[in-house]
């Protein structure tokens, strides 16, 4: 779908979807934009101006997927050989799955921010040590030992659909690249991903969200063994980073594209300003492990002792965000007990 002469919005499905149910749901959003649930989509960018072609995200290395970029990116006059610049957003598999593929293929610059490069190798290449780390920190954060291998474990099955490949491009943000007439800069956006990137093109006004900005959903925010710092606090600050900026176009990497910005990073801080105060609710006066708090929470999909462990895992690193933000900000302080950290009310 062209978005302006030059963008065009493309969609590779997720393991789980066809082509054609995540293509039909999308049309459907063009019509009725609305809340959907899951991610049966990515929303890769390829911008194709004066014989230069450059894409933003890819999506999972399977063959559905590619098959998805190359029908989308024919029906614009051009091909995945073609692509001279790949530039990631930030290393998720949905993102940055088929980049070893199109690497393969094109022998493209792939561009990733110099935090996402450093976790590479950890989650790609030599994933094994994640797995014993995470063990460790889930023993740290209160969750009990039986879930323990099950929820650390979750992640490994992604595996088989990521075709990782060490980036030719380190980028730090501020940086500027052009491809044709665009003039593209490098916005370094951290907090769902350390590294992660948003672009911005200040001529055409129009802004490549990744997943820091989606329209519906508010992304993830997450503590994980490969998260150091607060992850919210970084989040919150990257969100007004761009909210002076001046767009006409938000193309985010799922859902479908819009035109407000400012609007949404509101309702996000608002969202999260709701959900620390819910959180700092469900510490105890005597102090709460992050597994503890968790369970206490609303989540929207339902119990936390209900959901598959790698669901459950996700859930304890949300909450480990809020909590450390939190902290960030003085409202709660921590201690450690044995080799158990608990949070504590101020
Ligand atoms: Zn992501
Ligand atoms: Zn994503």
């Amino acid at each position: 779908m062209q978005i302006v002469e030059g963008i065009y919005q493309l969609l590779t499905p997720f393991p789980q979807f066809t082509f054609e149910d995540a293509r039909a749901l999308r049309r459907q959003l063009q019509e009725h934009p609305r809340v959907t649930k899951g991610l049966p989509y990515v929303l890769p960018y390829m911008i194709r101006d004066r014989g230069e072609t450059a894409l933003v995200d890819c999506g999972w290395n399977t063959d559905s997927a590619y098959e998805a970029l190359e029908v989308g990116m024919r029906e614009h006059g051009s091909h995945p050989a073609d692509i001279q610049r790949l530039v990631i957003t930030h290393i998720h598999p949905d993102h940055y799955g088929m980049a070893g593929r199109l690497k393969r293929i094109a022998d493209c610059e792939v561009v990733v921010h110099e935090k996402d490069a450093e976790i590479i190798n950890t989650r790609y290449f030599a994933p094994k040590g994640l797995t014993e780390s995470m063990s460790r920190f889930m023993q740290l954060n209160g969750v009990p030992e039986m879930d323990t291998p099950a929820m650390s474990q979750g992640s490994m099955n992604m595996l088989g659909n990521v075709a990782p490949v060490p980036p030719d491009t380190e980028v730090k943000g501020g940086e500027r690249f052009t491809v044709g007439g665009f003039d593209f800069e490098i916005i370094w956006t951290p907090g769902h991903s350390p590294g992660h990137i948003c672009l911005y093109e200040p001529n055409r006004k129009l802004l490549l969200t990744g997943d820091h900005i989606l329209p519906t959903i508010t992304p993830n925010v997450s503590i994980h063994t490969q998260t150091h710092g607060s992850p919210l606090g970084d989040y919150m600050r990257s969100l007004e980073k761009l909210a002076d900026l001046d767009v006409e176009h938000v193309l985010p990497a799922h859902e479908f594209d819009t035109k407000e910005l400012k609007k949404r990073i509101l309702e996000i801080e608002h969202h999260h300003e709701e959900r620390l105060d819910e959180m700092v609710r469900c510490v105890d006066a005597g102090g709460s492990t992050a597994w503890e708090v968790a369970g206490r929470v609303q989540w929207a999909t339902g119990r936390l002792a209900d959901f598959e462990p790698f669901m459950q895992r996700a859930a304890v690193g949300e909450t480990l965000a809020h909590l450390e933000y939190l902290f960030e900000v003085g409202r709660v302080a921590k201690v450690m007990r044995g080799k158990q950290l608990y949070w504590l009310p101020i």
